[in-house]
């Protein structure tokens, strides 16, 4: 087992850190950082109070106009330098990860990594979705219509512990692109790690009005920050999400809401076993299961359930536990005592309605206080709350199905659709079977990496795992608001004077009926 390297630091560690926040709010009430792997403080930040967000949010709107008046170009450099930033600092960022997460190194560095493709593809093509555009106009060149889109205004980003480094900053780059400023209020448990974030992109130029951060409990001043914001941007669990999006509409902000998931996996007979069971591993144990698109339900289908079983069991079993500042351990902790007590309860629950434990199925406090071993569970039945409810740890469990028809109704068979993976040789059937599960993201021959990284492509859920989406096109344009603007040249798209109406609607239905079969005018 490798050795604890997290050491309890000394307060002054983080006072460089402390300086991004608003001045004058350092007496507020402290908040302690915990450090998960071994539940020493890692520091303490101030609980912003309702009036220190209202404050943050007028200096954002104070200083919005002034960033959106930059040229798209401008605002780029600074998001590609903070690109380079993040690379060449990714060492000490991992490290911090690490500690206030206590996540595994693996895990910490698909943050940087979702950072770089993040910053690269906005930087570049971001420009191309906003920008202003000709529309078909009301009446060919009669009508010149343009189609625009302006910046909200003040971004609000509510986000959550899991992903403490990519969740804060990587939504606030394309808001920050189509010319908007940002107040954004990160999970109390991983505070640090969104302060150095925002010290970078400080580092890389941006202005500190244009990105505040705010801390605190999301309870006290998740409210005043929705109030003020011209749009929300709200990562975390679906029972929040649905508190949030109801503030969001009471105030007829837009919002967007990534939320919770209860992702399935399917596996086909013909599937390449040696690549499923890889797949799967990480599918489902990266960040020890604390990930929204993490497949925690697995259905493999009758022929290959067995050996499926047996081989990954076995994998399983393989991993490592560990606490080290490097990349031997491959699961981390749990990122909270609250998360321990939730991951015992479903697997204790499902033990006690008779699911049979493959693997695993105990804390490890002789790891970390917050350490639980990658589980297994077979015999897992609809009334255990493994089977619904959204265990977030490292807990799977293994049902079986016989064909298709049954492998698509038992994934669709809850009511989150976040993310789902399929494994088989056959190309097409695994897009057929793709396209039938309710999910906003399905991976073939992969668990989650291939929707999530590719950032040309919406990501977002369906039924109760969220509204709207992030990357791609929707993930910028969503920051805009968009507005036609149409210059009518030469006759009104009415009766010119002097024509009677009669003959102006004669007329019209003739041209209307020709419009239609003259494919360059549909
Ligand atoms: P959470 O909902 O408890 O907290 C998320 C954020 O909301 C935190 O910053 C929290 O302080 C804040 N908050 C809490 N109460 C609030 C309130 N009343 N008003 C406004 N803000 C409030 O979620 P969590 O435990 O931090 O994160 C885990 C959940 O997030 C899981 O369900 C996971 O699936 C989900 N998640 C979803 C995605 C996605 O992209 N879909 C990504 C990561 C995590």
């Amino acid at each position: 087992m490798a050795e604890t390297t997290t050491r309890r630091q000394p307060a002054t560690e983080f006072a460089g850190l402390l300086g991004q926040l608003p001045a004058d709010t350092a007496d507020r009430e402290a908040i302690t950082v915990e450090m998960p792997y071994t539940g020493d403080e890692l520091g303490t930040v101030p609980a912003h109070t309702a009036a220190d967000v209202r404050a943050a949010t007028d200096r954002a709107a104070d200083a919005q106009e002034s960033w959106a008046d930059r040229s798209f170009d401008e605002r780029a450099a600074v998001i590609k330098r903070y690109h380079d930033l993040v690379l060449d600092d990714q060492a000490e960022l991992l490290d911090l990860v690490q500690r206030e997460s206590g996540k595994s190194r693996r895990a910490a560095y698909e943050e940087v990594l979702d950072i770089a493709i993040t910053s690269r593809y906005y930087a570049y093509h971001g420009d191309e979705h906003i920008e202003s555009r000709r529309r078909a106009g009301a009446i060919p060149f009669l009508t010149k219509t343009v189609e625009h889109h302006h910046p909200k205004g003040v971004v609000g980003i509510i986000s959550p512990w899991n992903y403490p480094l990519t969740l804060s900053v990587s939504d606030a780059i394309p808001a920050l692109l189509a010319g908007n400023t940002v107040v954004l209020k990160p999970a109390t448990e991983t505070p640090f790690t969104a302060l150095r974030a925002v010290s970078l992109l400080r580092e890389a130029g941006l202005p500190e009005e244009v990105l505040q951060v705010v801390t605190g409990r999301g309870s006290t001043i998740g409210t005043p920050l929705i109030e003020n914001s011209d749009y929300l941007m709200f990562t975390g669990s679906t029972e929040t999400g649905k508190a949030v999006a109801e503030q969001a509409g009471h105030h007829l902000i837009d919002c967007s809401m990534e939320l919770g998931g209860k992702n399935p996996l399917l596996v086909f007979d013909d599937a390449d076993l040696d690549r499923t069971v890889e797949g799967a591993v990480r599918g489902a144990f990266t960040n020890a299961g604390q990930l929204c698109i993490s497949l925690e339900r697995f259905y493999v289908q009758s022929g290959i359930r067995e050996e499926f079983e047996r081989r990954f069991v076995d994998a399983v079993e393989d991993l490592k536990l560990g606490t080290s500042l490097d990349y031997e351990p491959d699961v981390g902790s749990l990122a909270s005592a609250e998360q321990l007590e939730k991951v015992q309860s479903h697997v204790e629950d499902a033990r006690e309605r008779g699911a049979r434990v493959l693997t695993g199925g105990q804390a490890r406090p002789d790891v970390g206080p917050y350490f639980y071993e990658p589980t297994v569970l077979a015999d897992v039945t609809d009334e255990m709350s493994v089977a619904s409810e959204e265990t977030f740890g490292p807990v799977v469990s293994i049902h079986e199905f016989e064909g298709p028809r049954e492998g698509i109704a038992l994934a669709n068979d809850s009511e989150r659709g976040l993310n789902a993976s399929v494994w088989t040789e056959n190309s097409e059937l695994g897009h057929a079977v793709a396209e039938r599960i309710e999910c906003g993201t399905v991976n073939i021959n992969e668990g989650y990496v291939a929707t999530w990284a590719s950032v040309d492509a919406p990501m977002g859920g369906m039924k109760e795992s969220g509204l709207g989406r992030r990357h791609g096109r929707e993930g910028i344009m969503k920051y805009t608001d968009s507005q036609t603007v149409a210059e009518q040249r030469l006759a009104p798209i009415a009766a010119p004077s002097g024509v009677p109406d009669d003959l102006y609607t004669t007329g019209m239905t003739a041209a209307l009926r020709a419009l239609k079969r003259m494919p360059g005018f549909r």
